[in-house]
């Protein structure tokens, strides 16, 4: 290889490596790393160097599969057909260039085009045989998805059983699984109360919900799911147009926004009217979507690895906006990182008012030289807190300065600190400034932490200001009586804690004593632990004793910690304070050590259930806990390991049949607890 080649080969080895990091990121975490738009460049810069130097095919590069991965904790099938993904046009040039080349390969056939929206969500095949849900799979790796069915179940308009004329025996109906913008700002708000980290768009949010084990919480968010294609073996029709009007008479839940299109300028029309109707819509769409109303085409067609000949997307821009920047201001976080905030005079930006967007750093800063008076260009991507993107400076502020980036914090005035290797500045004085304080409190009922949800950030702030909690364990010694009365911060002297509520939060309290020792070390808010980390550091040390009294070494062989994670539990465990109050807080009987298992009786010992479906009495989780501490084994899938299978309400057909045919023992809820009361298991 010469040296040229050499440097196309390492080339093409980083955007492979850095595209299947930002897959990763965005499919299975929910938590992209950079902008879609910036993906898809570098996704294109990859596809420009295979198409040029094609000795370097992979059949294993991102450009050649779809996107996402299967999920642990779910059981995975194989799709009918494989589900795809959709090439990308972002203007009027490239959509021609597609309508033309399509055109070329089905040698000037007349061509009409359907335009539908592009909802941004999670895509979803539901699978439906002689007119009954049989199950949902998501996309997966194109080939395999995950089984989600109980969670699909319990968004209301999808049908569980068909009727109407024409009913294919067996297809596929293919959507996206949206979270409409209502629902996703009050689940947001409730997660911003209970100090939760909120989702930062209604997709990741979407695609999150879908993947949950626990088919309540699927239930509370109130999700919808669009569908947009029909797929099987014996449908009759052959227009698509009339497929998706078919699909609406049985019920499903086929949008309204479609429109027929003869050629580019009917398609082009069609675009602009949504780029700038989009803000009134109550979801998210990122494109429209254009696709071959011929099915026979289609066939002729075919499809890439990853996308369809038939179909491309055509994907908006994201909108941005000018306005005068009046100054920066300094947020304070839990962790005493400062975030600086620039605010502007209020603009117009994708449907909503805006006036102040995320800088992120001192860095960001520096690197965009924003000064006040400046006019910025802000920006709302996917996301839904803007950010500054862009900066012009007009002749009358040639003169201004460059920002200093503050020195001391804007709340406690303590000098901050900027670590190396950090980008972030931060405010030293964790045990007097205000802010952190509270955000620490608000951490600490949290629901991954001791999950006090009664106590919402409004009421910790009344707490702090009544002078009732000074540290985590006084919420242990809070009694009934100091918190009736209480009132709202804004309303002075309007009582807003009533005996009832007061009392609900006592117990809430109380009850937290028994929440496991890997949560109360991730509640303890120890900078860098989260909550994956608390979990290795429980289950390597078991108890906080020998935690306390751990090495670097030590802490350093835990899975996932590293330098600088090992650096800061030294640290914590090294202020005599965090000492004394760990020591209370253990006086008060809360978790401080793994409680093995407890194992009440072995009556179903040797046996293997699998729980499927929504119950009357208990959680799906409870039920679960019940046969293990009755030393029996929970499966998640049905396969001739399996004993018994529970069924609740909506217990997936398809583990029904499976039982059926391996003959596993079907029991509800109520034969079970009776049998294992009786122990006649
Ligand atoms: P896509 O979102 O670009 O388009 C394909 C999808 O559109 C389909 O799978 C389907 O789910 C959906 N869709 C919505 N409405 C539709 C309709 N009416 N008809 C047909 N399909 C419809 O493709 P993708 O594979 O889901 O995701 C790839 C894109 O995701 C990338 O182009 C990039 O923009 C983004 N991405 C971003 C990152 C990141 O780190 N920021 C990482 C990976 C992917």
């Amino acid at each position: 290889m010469n040296q040229q080649s050499n440097l196309i080969k390492s080339k093409i080895d980083e955007l492979r490596k850095l595209l299947n990091r930002y897959n990763y990121e965005y499919y299975v975490l929910d938590r992209p790393t950079i902008e879609d738009r910036q993906f898809d460049i570098l996704m294109r810069e990859l596809e420009e160097l295979e198409k040029q130097f094609p000795e370097y095919f992979s059949a294993n590069s991102p450009t050649q599969r779809v996107g996402g991965q299967v999920n642990k904790g779910f059981v995975q099938a194989q799709h009918s057909f494989p589900m795809l993904s959709l090439s990308n046009t972002y203007s009027k040039e490239e959509l021609l260039e597609f309508v033309n080349r399509t055109s070329q390969s089905l040698e000037g056939e007349k061509l009409e085009w359907i335009c539908e929206l592009k909802y941004d969500g999670v895509a979803i095949s539901l699978l439906y045989e002689e007119g009954k849900f049989v199950r949902a799979l998501t996309r997966g790796d194109g080939v395999s998805g995950d089984d989600v069915s109980d969670n699909i179940r319990t968004i209301k308009s999808i049908p569980l059983e068909l009727y109407g004329e024409n009913l294919p025996p067996r297809f596929e109906i293919r959507g996206e699984v949206i979270f409409p913008h209502k629902a996703f700002e009050e689940f947001n708000l409730k997660r911003i109360e209970t100090g939760e980290e909120p989702f930062a768009n209604p997709r990741n949010a979407a695609s999150g919900s879908i993947k949950l084990l626990d088919t309540k919480e699927v239930a509370q968010r109130k999700l919808e799911c669009f569908l947009y294609y029909i797929i099987g073996d014996g449908i009759k029709e052959n227009l698509h147009y009339n497929r998706l009007q078919q699909a609406r008479t049985w019920n499903f839940n086929v949008p309204k926004f479609v429109a027929i299109a003869q050629g580019v300028e009917e398609i082009m029309e069609f675009i602009n009217y949504w780029d700038t109707q989009r803000h009134n819509l109550p979801f998210d769409i990122d494109g429209i979507v254009i696709k071959l109303n011929d099915t026979n085409q289609w066939e002729k067609l075919g499809a890439t690895a990853k996308s369809p000949r038939w179909a491309t997307a055509y994907k908006f821009k994201a909108e941005q906006a000018k306005s005068k920047l009046l100054e920066i201001e300094y947020q304070v976080g839990r962790t005493g990182v400062i975030t600086p905030v620039a605010v502007f005079e209020p603009v117009k930006l994708a449907g909503t008012i805006v006036k102040r967007a995320s800088v992120h750093n001192a860095e960001q800063i520096q690197k965009l030289d924003i000064r006040e008076n400046d006019i910025v260009i802000v920006e709302k991507g996917g996301e839904i807190i803007p950010k500054i993107v862009g900066v012009e400076r007009q002749n009358n502020n040639q003169d201004s300065q460059p920002i200093k980036f503050i020195e001391n914090c804007p709340i406690c005035n303590a000098r901050l600190i900027k670590e190396e290797g950090e980008a972030a500045h931060y405010c030293p004085n964790y045990n007097h400034c205000p802010p952190q304080i509270l955000g620490r409190f608000q951490h600490f009922v949290s629901k991954k932490a001791m999950n006090i949800d009664s106590l919402g950030a409004e009421r910790i702030k009344i707490l702090f200001s009544a002078g009732l909690i000074k540290d985590f364990s006084s919420f242990y010694t809070l009694k009934q009586d100091d918190i009736i009365g209480l009132g709202s911060l804004d309303k002075e002297n309007k009582a807003n804690i009533q005996e009832k509520g007061a009392k609900n939060i006592i117990q809430a309290i109380n009850k937290s004593k028994e929440v496991e020792f890997a949560k109360v070390l991730y509640a303890l808010g120890i900078r860098y632990v989260g909550e994956v980390t608390a979990k290795h550091l429980a289950a390597t040390f078991k108890n906080i004793d020998t935690l306390i009294k751990a090495t670097k070494e030590e802490f350093l062989s835990v899975e996932d910690v590293g330098e600088r994670i090992a650096d800061s539990l030294l640290n914590y465990f090294s202020d005599q304070d965090n000492l004394d109050l760990i020591a209370r807080l253990k006086d008060l009987g809360l978790q401080f050590e793994i409680k093995q298992s407890q194992k009440t009786s072995e009556k179903l010992l040797g046996l293997a259930f699998v729980v499927s479906g929504t119950f009357t009495n208990f959680s799906r989780e409870e039920l679960k806990k019940i046969i293990e501490e009755n030393s029996g084994k929970v499966l998640s899938g049905v396969s001739s390991k399996t004993d018994y299978l529970i069924c609740g309400e909506n217990t997936g057909p398809q583990k029904k049949k499976q039982a059926e045919k391996l003959g596993v023992k079907m029991i509800e809820e109520q034969d079970f607890i009776e049998k294992l009361n009786i122990g006649d298991f």
